[in-house]
């Protein structure tokens, strides 16, 4: 099969790539490199079947061939966390929401009808109370702060849209994946993301920082479970047209993970509390609660978990212990 990766060198990208190049699939990534790095693919650069090209989705001019080649396409392109969507809103809003109309229209347009899965966010929900959040739930999105905050989240719904749009109304195969806290090798926390902080934290020794008061909860899932369940929804007729949570169910305090991570690193590093107004800006709305309803995922294709959250804090502690030792050592 020929697949085609927006957003390939980025830390979902790139494992969906291995994927399908372990499957003996021809692979071809575009990146922007805004937040993917070439570091990210250089494992499977030299892999036959492997292509990359370094492009802007909403200005590369080979989109259009590129897609008219592929059998199937995860478009996962975007700019991500928080720190970034805080610095950068009016990219937010257009590559997240250009970029994904421009994959939607090419694909149309392509006559090969390849198979289509957008990657959306849990982001959508907005900051809904304690229950698990079920596709039918009502979506709360806040763009009354002045802030903007909300501009992911939005940019991703809109992202929804199209994709239901071009399928509703120009019968492409597309299906949209809520992905909730996707974790593993190669995430950076360098725009925020709480495990690869946490990680680098202990392994540092340095103090590992929990924003507010460590009582929010999240539900973490290994990339590597999460590009089974794509595939699988792009291998699923049924799938066609829907929009799906995508994530693991079970639940930890933010408090919880820093205390897993300290002790599964063996680490000295004091846990410390920073105020929302310190680590995001004054009035920063956090999301309290967050877990995924599973059960569309699990009546439309086969899928259980594989990996456990301490499972993978202990590969990505193993992973960041020697970048820790290389750092100390050249002082
Ligand atoms: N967080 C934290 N310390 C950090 C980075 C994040 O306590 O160094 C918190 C963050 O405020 C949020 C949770 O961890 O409550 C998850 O943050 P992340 O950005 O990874 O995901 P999201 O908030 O988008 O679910």
């Amino acid at each position: 099969m020929r697949v085609l990766i927006t957003g390939g060198a980025g830390f979902i990208g790139s494992h969906l790539a291995e994927f399908h190049l372990d499957k003996g699939d021809e692979v071809h990534c575009v990146d922007d490199l805004s937040t993917g790095t070439l570091e990210n693919v250089a494992p499977f650069r030299e892999c036959e079947g492997f292509r990359f090209d370094r492009a802007e989705i909403r200005t590369w001019e080979a989109l259009p061939e590129a897609i008219a080649a592929a059998e199937r396409i995860y478009h996962m392109a975007a700019v991500v966390g928080m720190f970034r969507v805080l610095a950068e809103p009016e990219a937010v809003l257009a590559t997240n929401v250009a970029g994904t109309e421009r994959v939607l229209r090419c694909a149309s347009e392509a006559g090969n009808a390849p198979r289509v899965l957008i990657a959306s966010s849990s982001e959508v929900y907005g900051p809904v109370g304690t229950h698990r959040l079920d596709e039918t739930d009502g979506l709360l999105v806040h763009c009354d702060t002045a802030k903007t905050q909300w501009n992911y989240a939005l940019s991703k719904l809109a992202g929804e849209a199209l994709g239901i749009t071009y399928s509703g109304s120009f019968g492409l195969p597309v299906t949209i994946a809520r992905l909730f806290n996707t974790i593993g090798k190669r995430q950076s926390g360098r725009y925020g993301m709480v495990v690869p902080r946490f990680v680098q934290q202990a392994a540092q020794g340095e103090p590992i920082t929990v924003f507010g008061d460590g009582l929010q909860t999240r539900s973490f899932c290994n990339v590597e479970d999460a590009v089974r369940a794509l595939h699988l929804l792009c291998e699923s007729d049924e799938a066609e047209g829907e929009i799906v949570n995508v994530g693991n169910d079970h639940s930890i305090t933010i408090l919880d993970l820093a205390n897993l991570v300290r002790e599964l690193a063996g680490s000295g590093s004091p846990v410390v509390f920073v105020p929302d107004s310190e680590a995001y800006y004054r009035g920063f709305m956090g999301i309290r609660h967050r877990k995924p309803a599973l059960d569309k995922l699990r009546r439309l294709v086969d899928f259980e978990h594989e990996q456990s959250l301490e499972d993978t804090i202990m590969d990505l502690l193993a992973a960041a212990r020697p970048a820790a030792q290389g750092a100390e050592a050249t002082g």
